[in-house]
């Protein structure tokens, strides 16, 4: 391991130690340390999950969620506002705990993570009461068709690292809008938004059990998965566990939506904004230390300004200010998630050098504390290498060229992954034409990275299955209901007969 844990001085019997929430209990079983990525060190403690937590988690949710379920969209909009009212008071509180937790500079946690997951929850508070669906009808002689939206039932939500906050309101938002109770599970090394979400949900008067937090990784997910009174998992993670969520949820035959890795592509063209482009694509590929599933990750550019990118996205890299100091408005990028993330990040640039790929900016590990590591930029990498097929989940980004449009798109989609992608361009015949032949769940033009809650967000190919965010989301959180009512009132009419009496 390339970084060990830091000992506090503090004991960790002197540190603050988060509970679980399971209905109205807070279960304190059990303490797992929590490191700060900035430091290396402890900075609190956390119950650990059991089975027979997610046992008495799934009663609490299917308790709670029999009336959460019955109340109307209104009265389910009402409360989630009040939640959403109380978390955007606590603003300062959830941005520190996020920060040293997740190891984000402030600025992130505060102005992006807070705010976007407190006005994801509003969305879903609004559209809660503005069901689409297919209008009623007569489709079938004497007879009227109506489609009801009904919440599927007590839901499993298993969340990652890297916006832990965030993905919980993407997941909470809609099922909780939706008429759904939830038990979720955020990643064993930063659990403590969610644990607050939940505690703030109980303070703000949403009914015990609609929220329960466990701790714990795959075994208390799998456990989360099986249990037959779950109905559906909502995933946020990497392909290779996505794909074993899916087959246990498929082998239950429960509904799955499953959110995973990507591998982002910019393409660059003669035309575009060169200055906006080169801006554009640093914050997109540097912010949260490249730990997003949306990152740049691959900037393809015409071979005409290649030279002239490269450079001005060196200079302008180079300006990004690493620190510790988390809490300084000053502080671009913080550490890497964990000791295990930084291993992996370096082990990908240590492959790339073994395969003679250039590194032009970073590349090396800095000493001192914590889990940093630089904004690393390689070239003349294959299309084929690892460092381009796959998710690094770093500040690594690969930089190559293109000759043409059509060689542009077709390095762009050829990776397994298809999450988000952006092309940068003035043309917008051209900018049309592009982004209908990528194969992303998301599009940017002459931007990257920006999400709204009205829009969808989901992979194509290997980046998964269903959406987070926007109507989509609320959808995935609902099973459509055919209600189809007799309206002769007249026996051996219509089908019946036709088929059963004589003609
Ligand atoms: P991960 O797959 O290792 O873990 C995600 C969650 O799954 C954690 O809570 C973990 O404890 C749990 N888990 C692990 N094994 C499990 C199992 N067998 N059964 C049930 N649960 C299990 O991912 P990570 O390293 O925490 O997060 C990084 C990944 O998340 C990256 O691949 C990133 O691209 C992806 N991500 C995707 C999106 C998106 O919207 N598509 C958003 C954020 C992150």
């Amino acid at each position: 391991m390339l970084k060990k844990p830091v000992p506090n001085s503090k004991s960790p019997s002197s540190l603050t130690h988060y509970p679980l929430i399971i209905g109205s209990s807070r279960p304190t079983h059990g303490k797992l340390e929590l490191i700060a990525p900035a430091t290396g060190k402890t900075f609190a403690t956390v119950a650990v999950g059991t089975l027979e937590d997610v046992s008495n988690a799934v009663a609490a949710a299917k308790a709670a969620q029999a009336s959460w379920g019955a109340l109307t969209p209104g009265e389910r909009s009402t409360a989630l506002l009040k939640w959403a009212d109380l978390l955007e008071q606590n603003t300062d509180h959830l941005a520190e705990l996020e920060s040293i937790n997740a190891g984000k500079p402030i600025k992130l946690a505060k102005y992006g993570d807070v705010p976007v997951a407190v006005d994801n929850i509003r969305y879903f508070a609004g559209i809660a009461r503005r069901v689409e669906g297919a209008a009623s009808g007569s489709y079938m002689g004497g007879s009227s068709s109506l489609i009801r939206r009904e919440p599927v039932g007590v839901i499993a939500a298993i969340t990652p690292w890297n916006y832990p906050i965030l993905m919980a309101a993407w997941k909470l938002g809609p099922a909780l809008a939706a008429g759904n109770a939830v038990v979720i599970k955020p990643a064993p090394n930063t659990p403590i938004t969610t644990l607050e979400l939940a505690r703030l949900a109980l303070e703000a008067g949403l009914p015990a059990g609609l929220i329960n937090v466990i701790t714990g990784g795959a075994e208390v997910g799998e456990a989360m998965i099986r249990h037959p009174d779950v109905r559906m998992v909502t995933f946020t993670g990497s392909t290779k566990t996505g794909r074993r969520v899916g087959e246990l949820a498929g082998g239950g035959a429960k509904r799955v939506t499953l959110e995973l890795g990507g591998k982002a592509p910019a393409l660059i063209f003669a035309d575009s904004d060169l200055e906006a482009a080169v801006q554009g694509v640093t914050a997109g590929a540097f912010v949260n230390a490249g730990q997003d599933c949306t990152a740049v990750t691959r900037i393809y550019v015409e071979e005409s300004i290649y030279a002239k990118f490269l450079k001005r996205f060196k200079e302008v890299t180079m300006t990004i200010r690493m620190s510790d100091q988390l809490e300084s408005e000053r502080t671009d990028m913080g550490p890497l998630s964990s000791a295990a993330q930084l291993e992996k990040v370096h082990g990908y640039v240590q492959s790339a050098r073994q395969q003679k790929i250039k590194v032009e900016l970073g590349g090396e590990l800095p000493t001192g504390e914590g889990y940093f590591y630089p904004p690393t930029i390689l070239t003349g990498a294959p299309q084929h290498s690892n460092v381009v097929q796959e998710e690094i989940f770093g500040p690594v980004v690969v930089v190559g060229k293109f000759k043409s449009e059509l060689e542009a798109i077709e390095l762009a989609n050829d990776c397994a992954y298809g999450l988000a992608s952006s092309v940068w361009t003035l043309n917008v015949q051209r900018a049309m034409r592009v982004s209908a032949a990528l194969e992303f769940g998301t599009v940017w033009v002459n931007d990257h990275l920006p999400l709204v809650s009205e829009m969808p967000h989901g992979g194509f190919k290997g980046s998964g299955v269903g959406k987070d965010l926007s109507h989509y989301a609320l959808e995935e959180y609902t099973i459509p209901k055919h209600v189809m009512l007799e309206t002769t009132g007249v026996a051996r009419k219509g089908w019946h007969f036709t088929i059963f009496g004589d003609q």
